[in-house]
C-alpha cells in the first residue's frame, strides 16, 4: 500500500482515539539529579534552541562532540534535496574519534569491551589495546590493496573481531557492509553483489547456543554462486578452529594478515559525507535496501544519543544485546559507545543458553547499569520464566542497572510493565526508543531524566527532531487522530541514499505526494490528545480499515498480549466482503499450542477479551495458534506474509531474511 491508500482511511475514518494508557512513570528524582539531560525544561530549551537557529544548533553539537580534521564551515547542504549533505566541507576519521580521542582523553587503560563468550568465558580489552587492534587489521587491509571507497562486506558474529574489523574499515576510508551471520548463502551473494564487494572479512565458525555454526563455508558457497567477481580477498578470523577450506591466493587468515603489522595506522582523513557503511534493511516489508549512511553526521548522532538517551557516564557497563549485523549494532555498539568512551559488554551467545535466565545472570556477573535490548526478547523471557520460575529475573542481583531501554518494535504496554517492575525494579527509567535503518540512531524516544514514561509510548522526538503526523497530502493531523509518520527537516544522521539506486531512495522516503519534502518513516502513529505523546500504530501496511473503523494492528496485539494467556501475537487485515477488511490474528500462547476444540474454546474466550478491551468492532474474526511467528532474523514479525497466509494463498515472495520458515506451515490453519 502506498502513503496515500494508507490514509485515505485517515480521512473517512471515524472516531479514532489515542491508546487508553493511562498509567505515567516520571522519572526517578535521583536520576534526574545526575542525569545530562535533567528535567523537562532542559529537554524544552533544547528544542527551543533548534527552533530558532536549526543549522546554529546542529553545528553547536558537531563541534562539540565530534573532533574535525578540517572543520566544517557549512552546516546543512540542501542543494540537491533530497540528497541532503551535512558538514560537507570538515573531514574526519571516525575511527580516529572511537579511538585516538580516547588516549587522548585519559581512557587509555579503561576497559573499552567486556567480551562475553557463548561457554561463558571472558576477555577484557582496554581502549589502548582496541586501538592496537585496529591499527594492525587496518594495517592488514591496506596491504591487500584495500583503499577509500571500496566496499567490504563484514560476515561475521558477535567479537571483538568484528567491531574491530569495522573501525579498520573506518579507518582507511573502506565503506563496510554488515551481514548478519544468520543469513544464507543467497543473501549473502546478493549483498555482495550489490555492494561490488572487494573483500569479505568472516569467522571459520561461529559458537551460538553451545552450537558450532559455520560462516567461512556459507562465504564459499555464496562466493561459488556466481556473480561475486568484484572480490579478490576472504579474511578468515580463526574462532572454533573448525576445519574450512582454503582457496589458495584469495584466502587469508587474520592472524596472519596482522602479523608484524605496525600497530600505528595513519586515519585516512575523509569527507563528512564519506560513505562510512552500508547496511541492508531487516526486510520486514519488501526486498531489503542498502541504506547508506555518512561520516560525520552519523558519528554525531552516535555520540550524541549516547550522551541524551543512554545518559552515559565514565562509570556505566553498558549493554546492547543487538548483533553488530544490524542498524543497532553499528549505532549502538561499533560506533556510539567507542565514540563517548564507554565501557562495554559484547555476547556472544543467545539469551536462552543454557538457560533462558543468561540475560540476567550476565547483567550480575558484569555489573552492567545500562541494558538495551529488544521487545521480543523480552516477550519471549517472560514466557520463558513463567514455564520455569528459576530464570525469572527476581533471582538474579540485578541492583548495578540504572537504566533500561528497548528498540526495534513497539513494545506491549504489559510487556514495558513487566519489564519495569521485574527487571528494573521500578527504579530504572526505560527508553523505548523508536529509529530505524535509515534514521541512523534515535529519534523518538523519553529522555530518562527529563520524560514522564507511559508503557507503549515512544513519547517525544529528541531535540531538533522535527517529527509529525499528517495525512495523505502532507497536511498535519490533530491529536488523537491517526496517521502518517513523518521528519519535516533532515537530521545530520539521516540515509543518505539508496546504494546503487538513489531513484528508489526518493521515491521510498521523499514520495511526491507528501510534496517531496518530508522524510517517510513507513510507519503509522497517533499523538495523544494531551500529552502530544507520540505511539507508532504499525507499518503504514498494516493499518486496518474495518467498516469504516481505522485501527493500528498494534492496539490489538497488545489487547492481545494483554491477556494472561498469550505470549506474542500478530494482526492483519483480510480482505472481507461485507466490512471491507476483517481481522486476522495469529496468537502464541505461553501454554502448548492447543488444537481442535480446545482451540476453538480458546478463540472464542481471546474473542472476547479483545471485544471488551477495545470494542466489539476489535473482535478478531479468526484467530490462528502457533508454536512461534514468522520472524526476520533481528526478530521483527513480518505481517506481509501472515497476510497472504490469512488470505489462504501460497507465499511466493521473497523469504530470505525468515529466521524460522517451518513456523508458516503451521499457521496455514484456522482454529
Ligand atoms: P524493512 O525496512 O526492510 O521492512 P525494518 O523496517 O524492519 O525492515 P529496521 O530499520 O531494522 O528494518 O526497523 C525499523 C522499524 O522498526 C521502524 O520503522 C518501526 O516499524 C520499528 N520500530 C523500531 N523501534 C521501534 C519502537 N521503539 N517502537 C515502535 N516501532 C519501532
Ligand atoms: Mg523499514
Amino acid at each position: 500500500m502506498t502513503a496515500t491508500a494508507a490514509t485515505q482511511d485517515t480521512k473517512q475514518g471515524t472516531e479514532q482515539q489515542g491508546p487508553a494508557e493511562s498509567r505515567v512513570f516520571a522519572p526517578p528524582a535521583p536520576f534526574t539529579a545526575q542525569a545530562s539531560v535533567a528535567g523537562m525544561e532542559a529537554y524544552q530549551a533544547l528544542c527551543d534552541e533548534a527552533a530558532r537557529d536549526y543549522e546554529g544548533f546542529w553545528a553547536r553539537q558537531a563541534r562539540e562532540h565530534i573532533e574535525w580534521q578540517t572543520p566544517f564551515t557549512r552546516t546543512l547542504n540542501e542543494t540537491e534535496a533530497p540528497f541532503y549533505k551535512w558538514f560537507d566541507d570538515g573531514k574526519l576519521n571516525a575511527s580516529y574519534n572511537c579511538l585516538d580521542r580516547n588516549l587522548a582523553n585519559g581512557n587509555a587503560d579503561k576497559t573499552a569491551i567486556v567480551f562475553e563468550a557463548d561457554d561463558g568465558a571472558v576477555t577484557r580489552v582496554t581502549y589502548k589495546e582496541l586501538h592496537e587492534k585496529v591499527g594492525k587489521f587496518a594495517n592488514g587491509l591496506k596491504s591487500l590493496g584495500i583503499k577509500k571507497g571500496d566496499r567490504v562486506v563484514i560476515y561475521m558474529s558477535m567479537s571483538v573481531e568484528g567491531v574491530v574489523a569495522m573501525q579498520a574499515c573506518a579507518r582507511i576510508g573502506a565503506t563496510h557492509s554488515v551481514v548478519f551471520g544468520g543469513f544464507s548463502a543467497k543473501s549473502l551473494q546478493e549483498r555482495i553483489i550489490d555492494a561490488g564487494a572487494v573483500a569479505v572479512i568472516t569467522a571459520d565458525e561461529q559458537l551460538r547456543g553451545g552450537k558450532q555454526l559455520p560462516l567461512k563455508a556459507i562465504v564459499d558457497e555464496a562466493l561459488g554462486m556466481g556473480g561475486c567477481d568484484t572480490i579478490r580477498n576472504v579474511v578468515v578470523y580463526r574462532r572454533t578452529g573448525g576445519n574450512v577450506a582454503f582457496a589458495q591466493g584469495r584466502d587469508v587468515w587474520l592472524s596472519d594478515l596482522v602479523d608484524g603489522q605496525s600497530a600505528e595506522c595513519e586515519p585516512e582523513w575523509v569527507d563528512a559525507e564519506h560513505p562510512l557503511f552500508i547496511l541492508y534493511t531487516s526486510g520486514s516489508t519488501g526486498t531489503p535496501k542498502g541504506v547508506q549512511h555518512s561520516t560525520g553526521g552519523y558519528l554525531l548522532w552516535a555520540a550524541l544519543t549516547m550522551k541524551w538517551t543512554f545518559d552515559i557516564k565514565p562509570d556505566d557497563v553498558y549493554w546492547c544485546t543487538a548483533d553488530i549485523g544490524w542498524v543497532t549494532g553499528h549505532t549502538y555498539i561499533a560506533y556510539g559507545p567507542t565514540a563517548v568512551g564507554a565501557t562495554q559488554l559484547i555476547f556472544e551467545g543467545v539469551p536462552t543458553f543454557p538457560h533462558a535466565g543468561r540475560f540476567w545472570e550476565n547483567i550480575a556477573k558484569h555489573k552492567v547499569s545500562i541494558f538495551y535490548t529488544a521487545p521480543t526478547a523480552i516477550r519471549s523471557l517472560i514466557k520463558a520464566s513463567d514455564v520455569d520460575e528459576k530464570v525469572h529475573p527476581k533471582n538474579f542481583d540485578l541492583s548495578s542497572l540504572r537504566l533500561l531501554g528497548t528498540v526495534g518494535e513497539p513494545i506491549n504496554p504489559e510487556a514495558w510493565m513487566w519489564y519495569y517492575r521485574n527487571v528494573g525494579q521500578e527504579k530504572c527509567p526505560i527508553v523505548d526508543t523508536f529509529w530505524q535503518t535509515e534514521t541512523g540512531g534515535h529519534m523518538i524516544t523519553p529522555l530518562p531524566g527529563a520524560t514522564p514514561m507511559v508503557p507503549g509510548s515512544c513519547t517525544l522526538p529528541l531535540p531538533g527532531i522535527m517529527a509529525a503526523i499528517v495525512d495523505e497530502s502532507g497536511a498535519d493531523v490533530p491529536n488523537g487522530q491517526g496517521g502518517i509518520l513523518v521528519v519535516k527537516r533532515p537530521w545530520p544522521s539521516m540515509i543518505r541514499t539508496i546504494w546503487n539506486n538513489p531513484e528508489r531512495f526518493r521515491t521510498s522516503y521523499f514520495p511526491d505526494e507528501l510534496g517531496g519534502k518530508y522524510y517517510l518513516a513507513g510507519d503509522g502513529a497517533i499523538r495523544n490528545k494531551d500529552t502530544g505523546y507520540f505511539t507508532i500504530t504499525g507499518r503504514i501496511d498494516d493499518v486496518l480499515n474495518v467498516s469504516g473503523h481505522r485501527m493500528g494492528t498494534m492496539e490489538i496485539e497488545s489487547a492481545l498480549v494483554a491477556n494472561p494467556l498469550v505470549a506474542e501475537a500478530a494482526v492483519v487485515g483480510k480482505p472481507d466482503d461485507t466490512t471491507g477488511e476483517s481481522i486476522c490474528a495469529f496468537v502464541v500462547l505461553k501454554q502448548a499450542r492447543p488444537t481442535g476444540e480446545d482451540a476453538r474454546k480458546l478463540a472464542t474466550e481471546l474473542r472476547n477479551w479483545v471485544g471488551k478491551e477495545i470494542g466489539p468492532i476489535a473482535k478478531p474474526k479468526e484467530i490462528r495458534f502457533g508454536d512461534n511467528l514468522p520472524k526476520t532474523r533481528s526478530g521483527k514479525i513480518m505481517r506481509r506474509l501472515l497476510r497472504v497466509l490469512a488470505k489462504g494463498e501460497n507465499i511466493t515472495q521473497d523469504v530470505s531474511t525468515l529466521e524460522n520458515p517451518a513456523i508458516l506451515e503451521q499457521l496455514k490453519e484456522s482454529a
